[in-house]
């Protein structure tokens, strides 16, 4: 960023103020010692998860895998079948067109493809899942699912 008066380069933030989808950075140049504002806005890298009690998380890719290897514990599911699945889901997911997704809403994209997947993982995910609702403490409930 340089000046716009001087074009020089050195530029001090003396305020920064962050709003919902921006940056507003209030600056002075270090020669000729003008003002200016600048806006920056806030890349949205990956869509905010609401959980049913209407907190706020970054989708992960991460624990959706996690939980989905979980509930294909021991099932002859194809590794490839799994990344298959979560790719599909991230893709769905990414199309939206809000920068928010209901956690619910991303267990039934899941349900719907583990059915066609493995009829065991898809009992396993589908009853837990319908028991919470939400991806949060799914990872828990699943494993101890699994081990009686
Ligand atoms: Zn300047």
């Amino acid at each position: 960023m340089n000046c716009p008066y001087c074009n020089l380069k050195d530029i001090k933030v003396i305020e920064s103020r962050e709003s919902s989808d921006s940056i507003r950075r209030r600056r002075e140049c270090l020669k000729c010692s003008k003002r200016f504002t600048t806006y920056e806005k806030i890349q949205i890298s990956s869509k905010i998860v609401i959980k049913n009690d209407f907190t706020k998380e970054p989708f992960s890719l991460d624990k959706l895998e996690k939980s989905v290897r979980i509930a294909c514990t021991k099932r002859p599911v194809e590794k490839e079948g799994i990344n298959k699945l979560i790719l599909e889901v991230e893709k769905e997911v990414n199309s939206l067109n809000q920068p928010t997704i209901e956690s619910k809403k991303i267990g039934e994209m899941v349900i719907n493809k583990l059915r066609t997947l493995d009829d065991v993982a898809y009992i396993r995910f589908a009853s837990v899942y319908k028991d919470f609702k939400d991806l949060s403490n799914f990872e828990n409930e699943l494993n101890q699912l699994l081990k009686k």
